[in-house]
């Protein structure tokens, strides 16, 4: 079967969430080689990749792969496009994985898909577009297929492979080493996952009425194990910080489930988390457009219907 390259995301040498996702659809397209850029691999990180199916993996090393921000990832990428020949290759549809992919694209004279939900037969991608307002199909018909694949897209699933270790040292140009990273700040994490990668983002709106409430929709967040998001009127309000509004000018999610409470559905917030797999409405307003949307909707004040979700949900913990 034909290779199909994945680009491995990582944090402090551990495999990202996404990765294992996008191996395991690399997995439907042909055969997973996952491409590990920077120092900090282990036997950890190659028994991840090898469990969710990469046959390969090329280790890329040496510390200027990482020190240079985004082009020698691209750089790396376009000389095992070179050597290898694959069908295709998949990276997260994250800022970093998209900026990859457009440098790639141009390096290897090839097309590129971003945001891509899904990718099927023949690499044909499915991405939603126009705000959400249209769902397309797609296939690069130039090069060698390069496609951004939005984390959550794919639910991962291990099928142990050789992980065979190939270790590849790339010549970088000057111009890829024209921005180098001189400090690194670690951001303080919370207990939160990430709003972009998380399986459950539990979101609140205008209907939430305050900041103070906003522990309401925290609360949930916390017992789900779930990222918290926010309208565009909760963070214009200063109810909540704008890094977590979801939405046209926020952040684009896609998780397994979208709880959306007190928020209205207007089109620029669905175009932020319309490709959740499950959505979930809370709204007082029968006639609210996010029930157009839902999957499941409560008709309800969220004052009384999230905290008796939480309780439950607590309960079969
Ligand atoms: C260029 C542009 C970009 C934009 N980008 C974004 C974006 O990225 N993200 C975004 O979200 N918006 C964005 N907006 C704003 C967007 O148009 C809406 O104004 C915004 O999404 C509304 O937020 P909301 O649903 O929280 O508020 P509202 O539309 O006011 O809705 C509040 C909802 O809460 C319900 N409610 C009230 N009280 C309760 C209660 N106690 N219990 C249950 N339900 C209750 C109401 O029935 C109502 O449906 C953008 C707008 C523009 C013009």
């Amino acid at each position: 079967m034909s290779e199909i390259l994945v680009l491995v995301e990582q944090a402090d040498g551990e495999v990202k969430k996404v990765t294992l996702e996008l191996l395991t659809l690399a997995r439907t397209l042909g055969t997973p080689s996952a491409v590990w850029a920077g120092p900090g691999f282990s036997a950890d990180a190659k028994a991840k990749l090898a469990e969710y199916g990469a046959e390969k993996v090329y280790v890329a090393g040496s510390a200027d792969v990482a020190d240079y921000v985004v082009a020698p990832k691209a750089e790396l990428l376009a000389q095992l496009v070179g050597s290898a020949s694959p069908s295709a290759v998949l990276v997260a549809a994250t800022a970093e994985g998209k900026e990859v992919a457009g440098r790639l694209a141009v390096k290897t004279d090839s097309g590129v898909i971003t945001d891509a939900v899904g990718v099927g037969e023949g690499l044909v991608a499915d991405q939603s577009i126009f705000g959400g307002g249209v769902n397309v199909h797609s296939r690069v018909t130039k090069g060698t297929p390069i496609i951004a694949v939005r984390p959550n897209s794919t639910a991962p699933a291990p099928a142990p492979a050789a992980g065979a270790e190939e270790e590849v040292s790339v010549a970088l140009s000057d111009a890829a080493k024209a921005s180098k990273i001189v400090e690194r700040v670690k951001q303080e994490k919370g207990a939160r996952p990430e709003l972009t990668e998380a399986a459950i983002v539990v979101s609140g709106g205008r209907g939430v009425g305050s900041a103070e409430n906003f522990s309401v929709i925290e609360n949930l967040a916390d017992v789900l194990g779930a990222a918290v998001g926010a309208s565009r009127a909760a963070t214009d309000a200063g109810w909540y910080p704008h890094q977590f509004q979801v939405g046209q000018t926020g952040k684009t999610v896609s998780p397994q489930l979208y709880i959306a409470a007190g928020i209205s559905g207007a089109i620029q917030h669905r175009a932020g988390m319309q490709t959740a797999k499950t959505i979930v409405a809370i709204n007082k307003d029968p006639e609210a457009p996010i029930f157009e949307l839902a999957d499941f909707g409560v008709v309800g004040d969220l004052h009384q219907v999230v905290p008796q979700l939480t309780e439950e949900v607590g309960k079969r913990k």
